[in-house]
């Protein structure tokens, strides 16, 4: 069970072989607990190292039969509470990058007192001893599993605290304004310098404005964040594969001339310029007696219902069959956002005005030869992220956690706005701004479930 107050321990690099690994102690025995593993080769003991300072030194183990040895050297680095990314004392020690080796120091150091930590342990501690928000701390975990560059980029931005700055700004004018109304309630006959009614209608304002130009960011930061669950579908042999392969960037699925060899539903991540693409290539809609393809196209309809953005790919050298015509009709229905990619445009492109004239956005590209790739990213970031944020510089909201609190936020202070405007008694609008304050205070994690936060963390590596 996750306990503040005893002291953790883990390996925080990946496990495997490496020039270099990681152990990181947290808590208050931290200092005690690695003196008893790590002896300076100065002679003094780790206690009497001066905060953020490395030092060389023997690292000890227990070797077989429990006797204890010298297992490698390597540098300690001590760091005092509260200037620590824990916040906590914390002790990192570096020693050679072998399994065994590393597996034996943290025995070590679990023998000298300290606990295994739980996956996450590391920035919960610093989430709930102040040293970050929520917010950033779920960026922080987006940074170490970003898989292209945009969302590193975000990611890296949203651990910078803006958010969260963001978050106390408006939860600081909810308080005022609410702190204002009581004052008025409670002492009706002292001249307090309290807010007017318009005072409080445009402070509220402020904070509706504020919340709205954050609730649109999400759309971007799901895009990239998230990523854009993403169906290629379109009749056999006509590049569907070959245009998935364009998109990831290297051979991921098999691309034969030989229709139905594409069976599974594969999924990759990848970036289409700066969206994120969760990337299902799927089977061929089409009818076959193979049982096994047939499981695959149960499952390809089954994505492609799902999906936010649907790549239906034809071959624009020939006209469309009666599958296709079918096809364009269904798509017609679907809920997410549809792209005719008309194919093989180097073949000709005898077929490319019908499909055009059919679907709201159509790019013509050659898959094979990568010809109007780029018309495609365009058409596919137009569609999906804002050209106007920055992500390195502006406040974006990443996650439908986020989306989902600031959302509430936003209805409740609308709502308080909608009572002043009705010319209601002006503590009718108090319930309303306290929802608020509780919606940004979930926001920003200084309120918030001890389950959500359990899930949150649980998403992390153990040693982070
Ligand atoms: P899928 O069955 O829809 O996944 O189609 P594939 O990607 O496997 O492609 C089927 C055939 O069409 C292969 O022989 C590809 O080389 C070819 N093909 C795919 N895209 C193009 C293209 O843009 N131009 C030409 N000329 N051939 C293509």
């Amino acid at each position: 069970m996750m306990m503040l107050g005893d002291t953790i321990a883990a390996i925080s690099t990946p496990r495997g072989k490496g020039g270099v690994a990681l152990l990181r102690v947290s808590g208050p025995r931290a200092v005690e607990i690695c003196e008893r593993v790590f002896l300076p080769a100065s002679g003094k003991g780790l206690s009497e190292v001066p905060a953020r300072t490395s030092v060389y030194g023997a690292i000890l183990g227990n070797g077989v039969d429990g006797v204890r040895e010298t297992v490698d050297d390597g540098l300690a680095t001590v760091f005092r509470e509260p200037a620590s990314f824990t916040g906590e004392d914390t002790v990192e020690i570096c020693c050679h990058g072998g399994i065994l080796l590393t597996e034996t120091v943290l025995t070590s150091l679990i023998s000298a007192g300290a606990r295994a930590a739980e996956a996450g342990e590391f920035t919960r501690r610093a989430f709930v001893n102040g040293k970050m928000g929520l917010s950033s701390a779920e960026a922080l975990g987006n940074l170490l599993e970003a898989q292209t560059h945009e969302q590193m980029r975000l990611a890296h931005a949203g651990t910078n605290g803006k958010l969260e700055e963001a978050c106390r700004e408006i939860y600081e004018t909810l308080r005022d304004v609410l702190a204002s109304i009581y004052v008025k309630i409670d002492y009706p006959d002292e001249d307090l310098a309290d807010m007017s009614r318009a005072e409080i209608d445009a402070a509220l304002g402020g904070c509706e404005e504020k919340l709205k130009a954050l609730c649109a960011t999400y759309r971007t930061g799901h895009a990239i964040a998230e990523g854009i669950s993403t169906v290629i579908c379109g009749r056999p042999n006509v590049g569907k594969s070959s245009l998935y392969n364009r998109i990831v960037g290297r051979d991921a699925a098999i691309v034969t001339a030989v229709e139905g060899t594409t069976r599974d539903v594969l999924c990759e991540t990848a970036a289409l310029g700066r969206v994120t693409l969760r990337l299902f290539d799927t089977a061929g809609l089409h009818d076959t007696a193979d049982p096994v393809e047939q499981i695959g196209i149960a499952r390809a309809r089954e994505a492609l219902d799902r999906a936010e953005l649907v790549l239906a790919v034809f071959d624009g050298s020939r006209q469309p069959d009666d599958e296709e015509l079918a096809l364009i009709e269904e798509l017609r229905e679907h809920a997410g956002t549809v792209i005719a990619v008309i194919n093989k445009s180097d073949l000709g492109e005898a077929a490319a005005d019908f499909y055009r004239s059919k679907f709201a956005h159509a790019v013509t590209l050659s898959a094979e030869r990568g010809e109007g790739m780029d018309a495609l990213t365009d058409l596919t970031e137009t569609l999906f992220v804002r050209g106007d944020i920055d992500v390195r510089r502006d406040v974006v909201l990443s996650n439908a956690r986020q989306n989902g609190a600031a959302l509430a936020a936003l209805e409740a202070v609308g709502s308080a706005r909608g009572a002043l405007a009705a010319g209601l008694p002006i503590e009718l609008c108090c319930s309303d701004a306290e929802c608020a304050m509780e919606a940004i205070a979930q926001l920003d994690g200084r309120s918030i479930s001890e389950d959500i936060v359990a899930q949150i963390f649980s998403h992390f590596c153990v040693g982070k």
